[in-house]
């Protein structure tokens, strides 16, 4: 199945859903639900030893490129800033509509730990520490993992070379595996959506489309303020580059990121554009683009953040739990940001690391199920701000490097 075949598969799968789920109703749930199960169970099998792998990997190869000094430093500080920026502009936005709250979603399982999780700032960062990070890996307690995965992977360039190679390659041989096992998963998606879909639609009818519409316009409209507002102006202030141009310049590689929903797919585009449309030299974008395509998502930051709200305010509004409060809404904001650290640049990656953000608030991974409905199109959108914040940010590293090929951007020459 090619990338394009996917997506028209997982569609297939959600209009089958629907249509089933509708005209067959209860009696459906019997193939449906295990269906459902299956994916979700496979979705959590091989999310611990992905995000060990990949934020290990992600953080021993900007150690270890012995360009960490001042480049790396850069690289590290608009990678954080950005996600950040964006994160807290999914929060606005689902603040302000709250789109989950009152909504009619139709989830069964019910979340276990929110209410009864401490709520203090000095708790938060206790709960980060694992006492023994094999016991975190095993219960998926994904914040303690992350932390430890973050710890090994700056420690691993540390040591001497001839320790801390073949550490290094045994955990980049795990990240492929896993990647590729993750990839098989998501080929499974189309009969994983129909079984999800297929059981929302059997039990509650359509009622959770208009939320999840709200949910979905959410996401869309805090990527277009990211998009079209932060970044540029970023791009203006910090890098004195014209933002029009620099999206002229990057225009390809942006619909490639749209058609495709996978940064890492769209990568070699973003290098060509950023390097031959836009000026910036190979030394800058060879280090800052490659890490980018996989750590810096400021797309799936932002959508972790929203959706996990979203699934969170219909909990409250239900009775279910206690609304979150601003800690537990900060525990959102960093694992939204370690999730989008540790997702994969490929499509539905974004979707498979929720169950990390989720799982940090002790609600249920079944609201993955029904955000699947409208995840497709958000993939693409946010996939095309993941490369768009990659290449805004090595334009502006390369500018605060002093590169003047970059004179092009600014308007200087035609
Ligand atoms: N598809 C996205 C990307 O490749 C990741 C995600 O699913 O959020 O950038």
């Amino acid at each position: 199945m090619r990338k394009m075949g996917l997506t028209s598969w997982i569609f297939i799968g959600i209009i089958l859903g629907v249509f089933s789920g509708w005209l067959i109703g209860e009696p459906l749930l019997v193939v449906s639900q295990p269906m459902g199960t299956v994916f979700l169970r496979l979705l959590k099998m091989v999310i611990v030893p992905l995000v060990f792998s990949s934020i290990v990997t992600g953080v021993a190869g900007i150690g270890s490129t012995g360009r960490l000094g001042r480049l790396g430093g850069k690289t590290m500080l608009y990678y954080l800033t950005t996600s950040l920026l964006a994160i807290l502009t999914g929060l606005m936005i689902v603040n302000i509509v709250k789109p989950g709250v009152g909504a009619q979603l139709g989830l069964q399982t019910p979340p276990e730990s929110i209410a009864t999780q401490g709520t203090g700032i000095g708790d938060l960062l206790l709960r980060m520490i694992p006492e023994n990070p094999l016991a975190a890996a095993a219960e998926g307690r994904m914040l303690q993992l992350i932390f430890f995965a973050i710890l090994f992977g700056v420690f691993i360039t540390r040591v001497p070379r001839k320790f801390g190679q073949p550490l290094e390659s045994f955990v980049n041989g795990l990240f492929e595996v896993m990647m590729q096992m993750t990839r098989f998963i998501i080929y499974l998606t189309p009969f994983g959506a129909f079984g999800l879909v297929g059981s929302i639609v059997a039990r509650t009818g359509f009622a959770p489309f208009v939320p999840l519409g709200k949910y979905a316009l959410c996401v869309v409209a805090a990527l277009l303020i990211h998009a079209c507002i932060t970044l540029p102006l970023l791009l203006r202030l910090i890098g004195k580059i014209n933002p029009l141009k620099q999206l002229k310049a990057m225009s390809p590689a942006l619909m490639t990121a749209f058609s495709t929903a996978s940064s890492s797919a769209t990568l070699p585009l973003t290098m060509e554009c950023i390097e031959d449309r836009a000026g910036v030299s190979n030394k800058t974008s060879s280090f800052v683009l490659p890490l980018g395509a996989t750590v810096n998502m400021d797309g799936t930051a932002l959508y972790e953040c929203v959706a996990v709200i979203f699934i969170a305010q219909y909990y409250s509004s239900q009775g279910q739990v206690l609304e979150l409060s601003m800690v537990q809404q900060g525990v959102v904001v960093l694992t939204a940001l370690m999730a989008s650290i540790g997702a994969a640049g490929i499509p539905l990656a974004g979707l498979v690391m929720m169950s990390v953000v989720l799982d940090a608030v002790g609600l249920p991974l079944e609201g993955v199920g029904l955000i699947l409905a409208v995840d497709q199109i958000l993939d693409m959108g946010r996939t095309t701000v993941n490369v768009w914040s990659d290449s805004c940010g090595t334009s502006i590293i390369a500018s605060s490097e002093g590169e003047t090929e970059l004179k092009i951007l600014a308007g200087d020459r035609s």
